[in-house]
């Protein structure tokens, strides 16, 4: 399957225009933690050369705060890895493995990544609900593509 880019940035908010200037990362606590539930903060960021703040290290996690503040290492990994089917597989696994504190980091990722139409529309889905743009009838967040397109639609016409 395709990816859908463009994507917001979780870092610097600027969108990442294709699969290749993507990247994704997560922190890993400290050794001491048991395995279950030792990462978080999984989020989607520029790769550098890509980034508007390349000149200032890019939109990477800063490794020495998390080190400093909470022994937190960074792992990551290219954008390119969590695409198409293999890419899927990977991250249903994190969801398996039960590593991350909140599954509803991969959940989010696996939609904004997996599902036609989501990232564009996620961030309006209370405005466009509050606006009777479609009435939810779902878990939250969890819309289909008749829901995502209505919310996609209104964002253009509100522009
Ligand atoms: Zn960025």
């Amino acid at each position: 399957m395709e990816a859908n880019p463009p994507w917001k940035c979780d870092q610097c908010g600027h969108p990442i225009n294709s699969v290749e200037d993507g990247w994704v990362e997560w922190l890993n606590g400290s050794i001491a933690e048991q395995w279950e539930g030792a990462l978080r903060g999984l989020r989607l960021v520029h790769h550098k050369p890509a980034s508007p703040n390349a000149d200032q290290g890019g939109c990477y996690h800063d490794e020495a705060y998390w080190f400093a503040a909470k022994r937190y290492t960074v792992s990551d990994l290219p954008l390119t890895s969590f695409v198409g089917p293999d890419g899927l597989v990977t991250l249903l696994a994190f969801l398996a493995d039960r590593r991350f504190a909140d599954p509803d980091e991969v959940l989010e990722l696996i939609k904004r990544l997996h599902v036609p139409n989501y990232e564009g529309a996620r961030n309006s889905f209370e405005a466009a609900i509050a606006e009777g743009v479609f009435e939810p009838r779902s878990t939250p967040g969890y819309y289909d593509q008749r829901e995502l397109l209505a919310v996609l639609n209104w964002i253009n016409n509100e522009q």
